[in-house]
């Protein structure tokens, strides 16, 4: 019998919670790696896993990574996920959400929740319904909440001028070439970051309409989403999927800067090694995204408004010149150095 010590991304979870509740149909598991830092945050996910196992998998690697995003963006929160299994025909009910809600609540703040893949604002104001350790409500008249897409986009523009500042000496995007992955939330905000401040942008998405209609708003151009990757371009930014980079897609690159949005952009650890083996600069994807964690810390924490929001996103530049200057000096990779940080940062270096 297989435990969840077991599984080879546990990494000393502080705990695991798993519900059930026939009445309803809810089936979820709450992972919490760390509360070192503060309350376990990290959002709820609901999908369709093939397998539970698969579930468990995704939670212990998601609310680690959050732990390391939450840490590194020098906020007081923990890392902790939630995975809702959703059956085959995403069934999603009122009732599933306040037992989730409920869940939540009985772990008494070491967990908070919010949106992610599969829920949504309206999700969120169920899941309120019985418990006050959530974020990601409409803003309301509120200074800070709502929607992180667009905080995360500045925290990657302002990454990607960092990266580009670093590697290639400008202090400007105008006239670079953007590879652009995505077309969705938060690529949209890169885009028009970017635009604004003159870069020309290529961009890819499955959903052409979206690309299009990107593309009319940022002056770029529409691309193949197979060709994407393969671009010869100032900076390639990653803003759709996870899992991208591994020994074949690194061979093929044509871009000396990787900064993007995405989570989980290298499909595993030695991926950041062999991007650095063939000399391009790495934006750790936890680090460079973590604007829209920091606004919905914000509003839970109600510590802020949104001035000190921005100033939190404007310290994205600042760590990730630190990473960078670290590899350099150690020789070690942008991703194995920031993931030293973050452990170091949560009491496990
Ligand atoms: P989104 O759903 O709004 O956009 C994603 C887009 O990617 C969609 O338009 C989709 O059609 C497109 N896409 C899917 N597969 C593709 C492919 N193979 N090639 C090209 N395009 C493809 O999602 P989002 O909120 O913009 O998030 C984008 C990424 O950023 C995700 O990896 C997400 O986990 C990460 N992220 C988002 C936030 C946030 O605040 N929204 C915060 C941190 C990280």
């Amino acid at each position: 019998m297989t435990t969840p010590w077991g599984f080879p991304d546990f990494d000393a979870h502080e705990e695991l919670q798993f519900v059930t509740d026939d009445k309803c149909g809810l089936r979820a598991i709450i992972a919490v790696h760390s509360t070192h830092l503060g309350p376990a945050a990290g959002g709820a996910r609901f999908w369709h896993y093939a397998q539970a196992d698969d579930a468990l998998t995704d939670a212990l690697r998601l609310s680690r990574g959050m732990s390391y995003k939450n840490a590194m963006a020098g906020l007081p929160l923990g890392g902790g996920k939630a995975v809702i299994l959703a059956d085959d025909q995403r069934t999603k009910t009122p009732d599933m959400l306040h037992a989730f809600g409920r869940a939540v609540d009985h772990l008494g703040g070491r967990y908070v929740t919010a949106e992610d893949v599969g829920m949504d604002v309206a999700d969120m104001i169920e899941i309120a319904r019985n418990t006050k350790y959530l974020a990601g409500l409409p803003a309301e008249g509120k200074e800070v909440g709502g929607d992180p897409g667009p905080h995360t986009s500045l925290g990657v523009f302002l990454g990607i001028k960092a990266a580009v500042s670093h590697a290639l000496g400008k202090d400007s995007l105008a006239g670079l070439h953007i590879a652009l992955q995505g077309a969705g939330s938060v690529a949209t905000g890169v885009a028009l970051h970017a635009a604004a401040e003159g870069a020309k942008l290529s961009i890819a998405d499955v959903d052409k309409a979206k690309a299009q209609k990107l593309a009319e708003a940022a002056s770029g151009r529409v691309v193949a989403p197979e060709e994407i990757l393969t671009l010869e371009a100032d900076v390639l930014s990653p803003c759709a999927l996870g899992a991208i980079f591994n020994a074949q897609t690194i061979a093929a690159l044509r871009a000396p800067i990787v900064a993007g949005g995405a989570n989980n952009q290298l499909a595993t650890p030695a991926d950041g090694a062999l991007l650095h083996a063939r000399g391009i600069l790495y934006a750790p994807d936890y680090v460079i995204n973590a604007g829209g964690i920091i606004n919905v810390c914000t509003e839970y924490l109600a510590d802020g408004d949104a001035g000190l929001v921005r100033k939190r996103i404007e310290g994205i530049p600042a760590r990730l010149e630190q990473i960078w200057s670290e590899s350099k000096a150690s020789g070690r990779d942008p991703a194995a150095v920031a993931d030293a940080m973050a452990q170091k940062l949560i009491g496990r270096g």
